[in-house]
Protein backbone atom coordinates (compact mmCIF):
# COMPACT_ATOMS: atom_id res chain seq x y z
CA UNK A 1 0.00 0.00 0.00
CA UNK A 2 2.91 2.30 0.63
CA UNK A 3 3.71 2.24 -3.12
CA UNK A 4 0.03 3.09 -4.18
CA UNK A 5 -0.02 6.10 -1.07
CA UNK A 6 3.90 7.76 -2.78
CA UNK A 7 1.83 7.92 -6.42
CA UNK A 8 -1.42 9.06 -5.17
CA UNK A 9 0.69 11.93 -2.98
CA UNK A 10 2.75 12.61 -6.59
CA UNK A 11 -0.57 12.93 -7.82
CA UNK A 12 -1.73 15.21 -4.98
CA UNK A 13 0.99 17.20 -5.62
CA UNK A 14 0.92 18.11 -9.34
CA UNK A 15 -2.86 18.52 -9.38
CA UNK A 16 -1.68 21.09 -6.63
CA UNK A 17 0.23 22.89 -8.48
CA UNK A 18 -2.53 23.20 -11.68
CA UNK A 19 -5.61 24.20 -9.30
CA UNK A 20 -3.42 27.01 -8.38
CA UNK A 21 -2.91 28.29 -11.67
CA UNK A 22 -6.74 27.03 -12.39
CA UNK A 23 -7.90 29.18 -9.36
CA UNK A 24 -5.85 32.14 -10.26
CA UNK A 25 -7.22 32.30 -13.75
CA UNK A 26 -10.84 32.02 -13.07
CA UNK A 27 -9.92 35.73 -10.97
CA UNK A 28 -9.27 37.23 -14.02
CA UNK A 29 -7.99 40.61 -12.85
CA UNK A 30 -9.47 40.77 -9.32
CA UNK A 31 -7.05 39.85 -5.98
CA UNK A 32 -5.14 36.98 -7.26
CA UNK A 33 -2.32 37.08 -4.47
CA UNK A 34 0.32 37.83 -6.90
CA UNK A 35 -0.41 34.93 -9.23
CA UNK A 36 -1.87 37.34 -12.62
CA UNK A 37 -0.46 40.66 -11.51
CA UNK A 38 2.68 42.44 -9.91
CA UNK A 39 1.05 44.27 -6.78
CA UNK A 40 3.50 47.03 -7.49
CA UNK A 41 3.47 47.64 -11.00
CA UNK A 42 0.68 46.15 -12.67
CA UNK A 43 3.01 44.13 -15.13
CA UNK A 44 1.13 40.80 -15.83
CA UNK A 45 2.73 37.25 -14.82
CA UNK A 46 2.92 34.72 -18.21
CA UNK A 47 0.55 31.91 -18.28
CA UNK A 48 3.55 29.68 -17.93
CA UNK A 49 4.66 30.84 -14.88
CA UNK A 50 1.37 30.87 -13.70
CA UNK A 51 0.58 27.51 -14.17
CA UNK A 52 3.07 25.96 -14.44
CA UNK A 53 6.88 27.43 -12.52
CA UNK A 54 7.96 25.27 -9.84
CA UNK A 55 10.17 28.53 -8.16
CA UNK A 56 8.42 31.25 -5.82
CA UNK A 57 7.22 34.17 -8.43
CA UNK A 58 9.35 37.18 -8.50
CA UNK A 59 8.46 40.33 -11.12
CA UNK A 60 11.13 41.96 -12.51
CA UNK A 61 10.54 45.11 -11.15
CA UNK A 62 12.09 44.14 -7.84
CA UNK A 63 9.25 45.59 -6.21
CA UNK A 64 6.91 42.96 -6.01
CA UNK A 65 6.85 40.34 -2.92
CA UNK A 66 7.77 36.91 -3.85
CA UNK A 67 4.63 34.63 -4.12
CA UNK A 68 4.86 31.15 -2.89
CA UNK A 69 1.27 29.95 -2.13
CA UNK A 70 0.61 28.52 -5.59
CA UNK A 71 3.78 26.10 -4.18
CA UNK A 72 2.33 25.76 -0.34
CA UNK A 73 -1.10 24.55 -2.53
CA UNK A 74 0.59 21.84 -4.11
CA UNK A 75 2.06 20.71 -0.65
CA UNK A 76 -1.42 21.04 0.83
CA UNK A 77 -3.23 19.06 -1.89
CA UNK A 78 -0.36 16.26 -1.68
CA UNK A 79 -1.27 16.02 2.09
CA UNK A 80 -4.82 15.90 1.50
CA UNK A 81 -4.87 13.15 -0.87
CA UNK A 82 -2.63 11.29 1.10
CA UNK A 83 -4.07 11.14 4.48
CA UNK A 84 -7.99 10.37 2.76
CA UNK A 85 -6.07 7.50 0.77
CA UNK A 86 -4.88 6.18 3.76
CA UNK A 87 -7.78 6.25 5.75
CA UNK A 88 -9.88 4.87 2.72
CA UNK A 89 -7.36 2.05 1.98
CA UNK A 90 -5.62 1.05 5.22
CA UNK A 91 -7.40 -1.97 6.44
CA UNK A 92 -7.09 -0.82 9.70
CA UNK A 93 -8.83 2.25 9.29
CA UNK A 94 -10.87 1.50 6.49
CA UNK A 95 -13.09 4.98 7.03
CA UNK A 96 -15.90 3.97 4.96
CA UNK A 97 -16.45 0.36 5.37
CA UNK A 98 -20.15 -0.04 6.27
CA UNK A 99 -22.14 -3.31 6.69
CA UNK A 100 -24.67 -1.99 4.13
CA UNK A 101 -22.91 -1.06 1.56
CA UNK A 102 -20.30 -3.68 -0.46
CA UNK A 103 -19.39 -2.38 -3.61
CA UNK A 104 -18.43 -5.39 -6.07
CA UNK A 105 -15.03 -3.57 -7.67
CA UNK A 106 -12.37 -2.81 -5.38
CA UNK A 107 -12.10 0.72 -3.43
CA UNK A 108 -9.40 1.62 -5.11
CA UNK A 109 -10.66 1.85 -8.72
CA UNK A 110 -13.84 2.81 -7.49
CA UNK A 111 -14.02 5.63 -4.93
CA UNK A 112 -11.34 6.18 -4.88
CA UNK A 113 -10.53 8.17 -8.09
CA UNK A 114 -14.12 9.44 -7.41
CA UNK A 115 -13.67 11.16 -4.27
CA UNK A 116 -9.53 12.12 -5.13
CA UNK A 117 -11.16 14.16 -8.14
CA UNK A 118 -14.10 15.45 -6.13
CA UNK A 119 -11.39 16.59 -3.36
CA UNK A 120 -9.39 18.45 -6.17
CA UNK A 121 -12.55 19.86 -7.31
CA UNK A 122 -13.03 21.26 -3.50
CA UNK A 123 -9.56 22.43 -2.81
CA UNK A 124 -9.65 24.82 -6.43
CA UNK A 125 -12.75 26.78 -4.75
CA UNK A 126 -11.70 26.50 -1.34
CA UNK A 127 -8.46 28.50 -2.77
CA UNK A 128 -10.75 31.00 -4.97
CA UNK A 129 -12.67 31.47 -2.18
CA UNK A 130 -9.89 32.00 0.51
CA UNK A 131 -8.54 34.78 -2.42
CA UNK A 132 -11.13 36.35 -3.58
CA UNK A 133 -14.53 35.25 -1.99
CA UNK A 134 -15.47 33.64 -5.46
CA UNK A 135 -16.81 30.20 -6.19
CA UNK A 136 -16.71 29.78 -9.87
CA UNK A 137 -19.29 28.15 -12.14
CA UNK A 138 -16.63 27.11 -14.19
CA UNK A 139 -15.48 25.06 -11.23
CA UNK A 140 -18.76 24.06 -9.68
CA UNK A 141 -20.86 23.05 -13.18
CA UNK A 142 -18.16 20.42 -14.59
CA UNK A 143 -17.67 19.16 -11.33
CA UNK A 144 -21.32 18.27 -10.85
CA UNK A 145 -22.11 17.08 -14.04
CA UNK A 146 -18.72 14.50 -13.42
CA UNK A 147 -19.89 13.49 -10.34
CA UNK A 148 -23.46 12.11 -12.25
CA UNK A 149 -22.21 10.63 -15.36
CA UNK A 150 -19.52 8.61 -13.31
CA UNK A 151 -22.42 7.46 -10.70
CA UNK A 152 -24.88 6.48 -13.21
CA UNK A 153 -22.07 4.54 -15.30
CA UNK A 154 -20.06 3.14 -12.23
CA UNK A 155 -23.53 2.44 -10.03
CA UNK A 156 -21.55 1.64 -6.96
CA UNK A 157 -19.88 4.59 -5.92
CA UNK A 158 -22.00 5.63 -3.14
CA UNK A 159 -21.18 6.01 0.81
CA UNK A 160 -24.28 5.09 1.87
CA UNK A 161 -27.53 4.14 -0.85
CA UNK A 162 -29.89 6.71 -1.24
CA UNK A 163 -32.38 4.89 1.54
CA UNK A 164 -31.59 2.22 4.09
CA UNK A 165 -34.42 1.02 6.38
CA UNK A 166 -32.71 0.14 9.84
CA UNK A 167 -36.36 0.67 11.62
CA UNK A 168 -37.54 -2.54 10.49
CA UNK A 169 -38.28 -5.03 13.01
CA UNK A 170 -36.43 -8.03 11.09
CA UNK A 171 -33.46 -6.09 10.61
CA UNK A 172 -31.72 -7.90 13.69
CA UNK A 173 -32.61 -11.04 12.24
CA UNK A 174 -31.58 -10.52 7.97
CA UNK A 175 -29.86 -7.35 8.52
CA UNK A 176 -30.82 -4.17 7.05
CA UNK A 177 -33.96 -3.56 4.73
CA UNK A 178 -32.62 -2.49 1.07
CA UNK A 179 -35.64 -1.50 -1.26
CA UNK A 180 -35.66 -4.64 -4.05
CA UNK A 181 -35.28 -2.07 -7.36
CA UNK A 182 -31.85 -1.10 -5.46
CA UNK A 183 -30.45 -4.26 -6.43
CA UNK A 184 -31.87 -4.38 -9.50
CA UNK A 185 -31.39 -1.28 -10.97
CA UNK A 186 -27.62 -0.71 -9.64
CA UNK A 187 -26.49 2.10 -12.02
CA UNK A 188 -30.40 4.19 -11.88
CA UNK A 189 -29.87 3.89 -8.07
CA UNK A 190 -26.64 5.16 -8.34
CA UNK A 191 -28.49 8.02 -10.58
CA UNK A 192 -30.59 8.36 -7.93
CA UNK A 193 -28.17 8.72 -5.34
CA UNK A 194 -26.52 11.62 -6.76
CA UNK A 195 -29.16 13.64 -7.97
CA UNK A 196 -30.97 13.21 -4.86
CA UNK A 197 -27.56 14.55 -3.01
CA UNK A 198 -27.50 17.45 -5.27
CA UNK A 199 -30.74 18.57 -4.85
CA UNK A 200 -30.57 18.28 -0.67
CA UNK A 201 -27.28 19.99 -0.57
CA UNK A 202 -28.42 22.99 -2.80
CA UNK A 203 -32.14 23.12 -1.39
CA UNK A 204 -31.33 23.74 2.26
CA UNK A 205 -28.59 25.69 1.23
CA UNK A 206 -30.87 27.93 -0.73
CA UNK A 207 -33.32 27.97 2.08
CA UNK A 208 -30.92 28.78 4.76
CA UNK A 209 -29.90 31.85 2.53
CA UNK A 210 -33.38 32.88 1.94
CA UNK A 211 -34.03 32.99 5.48
CA UNK A 212 -30.46 34.62 7.01
CA UNK A 213 -31.19 37.21 4.20
CA UNK A 214 -35.25 37.48 5.57
CA UNK A 215 -34.17 38.13 9.53
CA UNK A 216 -30.71 39.51 9.17
CA UNK A 217 -31.24 41.81 6.05
CA UNK A 218 -28.54 40.23 4.00
CA UNK A 219 -27.59 36.80 3.22
CA UNK A 220 -25.58 34.72 5.83
CA UNK A 221 -24.22 32.46 2.85
CA UNK A 222 -23.28 33.57 -0.32
CA UNK A 223 -24.88 31.99 -4.10
CA UNK A 224 -21.76 30.66 -4.35
CA UNK A 225 -22.49 27.93 -1.20
CA UNK A 226 -25.49 27.27 -2.64
CA UNK A 227 -23.78 25.81 -6.13
CA UNK A 228 -20.74 24.59 -3.71
CA UNK A 229 -23.73 21.91 -1.99
CA UNK A 230 -24.98 21.10 -4.85
CA UNK A 231 -21.67 20.01 -5.65
CA UNK A 232 -20.86 18.06 -2.51
CA UNK A 233 -24.44 16.83 -2.37
CA UNK A 234 -23.50 15.56 -6.03
CA UNK A 235 -20.11 13.63 -5.05
CA UNK A 236 -21.44 12.30 -1.05
CA UNK A 237 -25.35 11.76 -1.04
CA UNK A 238 -28.14 13.42 0.69
CA UNK A 239 -27.05 11.69 3.83
CA UNK A 240 -23.27 13.18 4.12
CA UNK A 241 -24.71 16.27 3.06
CA UNK A 242 -27.07 17.15 6.04
CA UNK A 243 -24.13 16.20 8.00
CA UNK A 244 -21.04 18.46 6.09
CA UNK A 245 -24.02 20.89 6.66
CA UNK A 246 -24.11 20.25 10.43
CA UNK A 247 -20.70 20.01 11.23
CA UNK A 248 -19.60 23.24 9.00
CA UNK A 249 -20.24 25.87 11.85
CA UNK A 250 -17.88 24.04 13.87
CA UNK A 251 -14.59 23.85 11.69
CA UNK A 252 -15.50 27.68 10.91
CA UNK A 253 -14.08 28.22 14.79
CA UNK A 254 -10.45 26.52 13.75
CA UNK A 255 -10.20 28.12 10.13
CA UNK A 256 -11.44 31.34 11.52
CA UNK A 257 -8.71 31.76 13.97
CA UNK A 258 -6.02 29.99 11.48
CA UNK A 259 -6.54 32.89 8.78
CA UNK A 260 -6.67 35.76 11.39
CA UNK A 261 -2.95 34.11 12.17
CA UNK A 262 -1.75 33.80 9.08
CA UNK A 263 -3.35 36.67 7.00
CA UNK A 264 -4.73 38.96 9.66
CA UNK A 265 -8.48 38.55 8.29
CA UNK A 266 -11.23 38.52 10.90
CA UNK A 267 -13.74 37.72 8.39
CA UNK A 268 -13.92 34.42 6.08
CA UNK A 269 -16.08 33.03 3.57
CA UNK A 270 -18.39 30.15 4.39
CA UNK A 271 -17.14 27.98 1.79
CA UNK A 272 -14.00 26.92 2.97
CA UNK A 273 -16.15 25.85 6.13
CA UNK A 274 -18.36 23.89 3.98
CA UNK A 275 -15.09 22.21 1.79
CA UNK A 276 -13.15 21.75 4.86
CA UNK A 277 -16.26 19.91 6.58
CA UNK A 278 -16.79 17.72 3.87
CA UNK A 279 -13.38 16.39 3.53
CA UNK A 280 -14.01 15.51 7.08
CA UNK A 281 -16.87 13.79 6.66
CA UNK A 282 -15.25 11.74 4.04
CA UNK A 283 -12.34 10.78 6.37
CA UNK A 284 -14.61 9.76 9.33
CA UNK A 285 -17.68 8.39 7.80
CA UNK A 286 -17.68 5.35 9.37
CA UNK A 287 -17.82 6.35 12.77
CA UNK A 288 -20.65 9.27 11.97
CA UNK A 289 -23.10 6.83 10.55
CA UNK A 290 -22.52 3.54 12.45
CA UNK A 291 -19.64 3.05 15.16
CA UNK A 292 -20.02 6.34 17.27
CA UNK A 293 -23.06 8.85 16.39
CA UNK A 294 -25.06 5.84 14.87
CA UNK A 295 -27.01 8.38 11.82
CA UNK A 296 -27.88 5.02 10.33
CA UNK A 297 -31.34 5.43 12.92
CA UNK A 298 -31.86 8.56 12.05
CA UNK A 299 -31.55 8.49 8.65
CA UNK A 300 -33.20 5.10 8.12
CA UNK A 301 -36.70 6.44 9.71
CA UNK A 302 -38.68 9.70 7.75
CA UNK A 303 -40.47 11.19 10.48
CA UNK A 304 -37.37 11.37 12.64
CA UNK A 305 -35.17 12.78 9.26
CA UNK A 306 -37.97 15.49 9.28
CA UNK A 307 -37.60 15.88 12.82
CA UNK A 308 -34.20 16.75 12.63
CA UNK A 309 -34.40 19.10 10.00
CA UNK A 310 -36.87 20.73 11.45
CA UNK A 311 -35.36 20.67 14.83
CA UNK A 312 -32.15 22.17 12.83
CA UNK A 313 -34.20 25.25 11.48
CA UNK A 314 -35.65 26.23 14.27
CA UNK A 315 -32.19 26.38 15.93
CA UNK A 316 -31.11 28.88 12.93
CA UNK A 317 -33.92 30.92 13.31
CA UNK A 318 -33.30 31.68 16.83
CA UNK A 319 -29.80 32.25 16.39
CA UNK A 320 -29.90 34.37 13.10
CA UNK A 321 -32.35 36.29 15.60
CA UNK A 322 -30.10 36.83 18.61
CA UNK A 323 -27.34 37.93 15.89
CA UNK A 324 -29.60 40.98 14.46
CA UNK A 325 -30.47 41.49 18.56
CA UNK A 326 -26.63 41.74 19.49
CA UNK A 327 -25.47 42.89 16.14
CA UNK A 328 -23.20 45.96 16.86
CA UNK A 329 -21.31 46.14 13.90
CA UNK A 330 -22.28 46.94 10.82
CA UNK A 331 -22.67 45.05 7.86
CA UNK A 332 -19.79 46.76 5.87
CA UNK A 333 -17.30 45.74 8.36
CA UNK A 334 -18.25 42.27 8.07
CA UNK A 335 -18.50 41.53 4.24
CA UNK A 336 -16.07 42.99 1.99
ZN1 LIG B 1 6.38 44.41 -10.65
Amino acid sequence: MALELFFISGIGCLLGRLAAGWSASTLADMNSGGLIRCSACQQTVSAQTRWFSARPVRCDCGQSPTVIWHLASAVALSGLFYVYSRCLLDPDIACQALHEVRPDGILLTGRLPFHLVFIFLLWVATVTDLLDYVIPDEVIYPGILIAFVAAFAVGELQMIHVWVNWDEAYVSLYGPYLPEWMKRHQHLHGLAWTVAGSLTGASITWLIRWVSGKILGYPALGGGDVTLMALIGAFMGWQPTLCVLAIAPLTGIFIGAFTKLVNGRSFVAYGPYLTCSAYLVLCTWRWLWADYFTMRDIFGHWPSVLGLIGFSFGCLVVLLFLLRLFRAVPTENLRR
